[in-house]
């Protein structure tokens, strides 16, 4: 079994240069036969795993080169054998008891990480989680325990700040935290698309004079529209003098701190309660690898740890955290490995290397691009993410400005050798190149380029 899935991996992996960016609209597919129920009696593998590879080729493909939209997630292979070793070995690693050395090796890449954006040693700790909208979602839950306690009137009255740039996670996590919309607080942004800390400040005040309990800040250190690094250390003041919990979302962002401009940016991350990050976006690994790292591990156990008479006989391995008490998960899979050999089989070097690319390949799309007449880019990119759009023709009115940029997604996105979203910004359709994905290399940023110049000149 083992043998048909790897060769079906390796002429996956092998044709991802060539590969279609986009191919969800394939003639011929039959979604009704795919539905059909299992059936009785057994099937034969070759079959069943070519239906797979045929289903897998009708996607966008965020693991080619070409795929710059959204934030791409690489799917780093070593990663992906990680994964096929730990589903075998299928530990449980909720309450290190049952594999303690195994969690050890999770442990490590936490204990690595919070050094890295330094959170202080022995009280920090973390969690892996599916994606950064569960870190997020642990974050809010810890963080209304520890400001607002349990009782439903505390928590009523609670207010949590963010930007219209902020990943929608965050009013997700709220809402599912059992906050209401009205306890969410918009603070508006300058217009380098940075929250303005002083406006924060000044709307806390507010509320608390008007008996409200501000609890939760967010900075988001690298936003998904244009990569945006908002002011760290101000926002880090604000939440210390105002006693707010502070968020730094670092889901796209977060792990170019890896690198020295990334490090630079990111300055006062480490003032951060908590940090979310997404191994599965920056450092290149499969879907479903999320991250929180806390400032005091205390919090999240103070929110999430359960007793249950049936875990009477669950012991306890002093030096290490039992995972299912940091978090609403009790059984998880045994996260660790998929990030713990790829960093210990590439080194960390490697990871920096490849991030540090992308920031190059960013800022070069964003020089070239800024020579195309016809193109405005107001934002400069802080990490690797490069928006622009059409500057209209003279006194061109909006429609037909929003009417060219949506023909120039489409021109580019027909070519199918790189796929581009679009998002808004100033209440205006804007393209984004986000470079991420740690197969796209110069040759690729340099065919986009060249792709977005015809686009430009191929509309009237
Ligand atoms: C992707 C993203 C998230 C959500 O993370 P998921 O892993 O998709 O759940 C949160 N914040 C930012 C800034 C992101 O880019």
């Amino acid at each position: 079994m083992a043998q048909a899935a790897t060769e079906l991996v390796a002429d996956f992996v092998e044709g991802l240069p060539d590969a279609p960016a986009t191919n969800i609209d394939a003639p011929g597919v039959d979604l009704d036969a795919l539905l059909r129920p299992p059936p009785e009696e057994p099937g034969d593998l070759h079959g069943l795993l070519a239906t797979v590879r045929d289903a897998a080729a009708v996607a966008t493909e965020p693991a080619g080169p070409g795929y710059l939209a959204f934030v791409p997630g690489g799917g780093l292979y070593s990663s992906a054998v990680a994964e096929m070793v730990a589903r075998s070995l299928n530990r449980y690693s909720g309450f290190a008891a049952f594999a303690p050395a195994l969690v050890a090796l999770e442990e490590g890449v936490l204990r690595w990480l919070c050094a890295t954006f330094g959170l202080p040693t022995g009280s920090s700790g973390g969690l892996l989680t599916t994606g950064g909208s569960m870190a997020t979602l642990t974050a809010v839950v810890a963080a209304r325990q520890a400001h607002l306690g349990g009782d439903g009137d505390d928590v009523r009255q609670g207010t949590l700040y963010l930007s219209e740039h902020t990943h929608r996670c965050v009013a997700k996590a709220a809402h599912v935290a059992g906050l209401h919309p009205d306890q969410l607080r918009m603070v508006p942004t300058t217009p380098d698309l940075r929250i303005d800390p002083a406006a924060a400040a000044a709307m806390i005040a507010a509320d608390r004079a008007e008996g409200r309990r501000p609890f939760f800040l967010v900075g988001t250190a690298g936003t998904t529209n244009t990569g945006t690094v908002d002011p760290l250390p101000e926002l880090a003041a604000v939440a210390r003098d105002q006693g707010l919990w502070f968020h730094v979302d670092g889901a796209y962002g977060g792990l170019f701190h890896l690198t020295e401009r990334g490090r630079a940016r990111m300055a006062g991350i480490e003032h951060a309660d908590s940090l979310v990050l997404d191994p599965h976006k920056t450092l290149f690994l499969g879907y479903g690898t999320g991250a929180l790292l806390v400032r005091d591990a205390a919090t999240l156990r103070h929110a999430f740890a359960a007793d249950a008479h049936y875990l009477q006989d669950v012991g306890d391995v002093g030096s290490l955290p039992d995972y299912a008490d940091l978090g609403p998960e009790l059984t998880r899979d045994y996260r660790g490995l998929r990030v713990w050999l790829p960093l210990h089989l590439h080194g960390v070097r490697a990871f920096r290397e490849a991030l540090d690319e992308k920031l190059d390949l960013a800022r070069w799309a964003y020089d070239e691009l800024r020579q195309v007449p016809e193109l405005e880019l107001p934002w400069e990119p802080d990490l690797s993410t490069v928006v622009f759009r059409r500057r209209g023709p003279d006194g061109a009115d909006p429609d037909t400005v929003e009417r060219l940029d949506r023909d120039l997604l489409a021109r580019i996105n027909a070519t199918r050798r790189v796929f581009v979203s679009s998002t808004r910004i100033d209440g205006r359709t804007t393209l984004r190149f986000c470079v991420v994905s740690h197969r796209t290399h110069h040759d690729r940023m340099a065919e986009a380029v060249q792709i977005v110049r015809d686009a430009v000149a191929a509309t009237p």
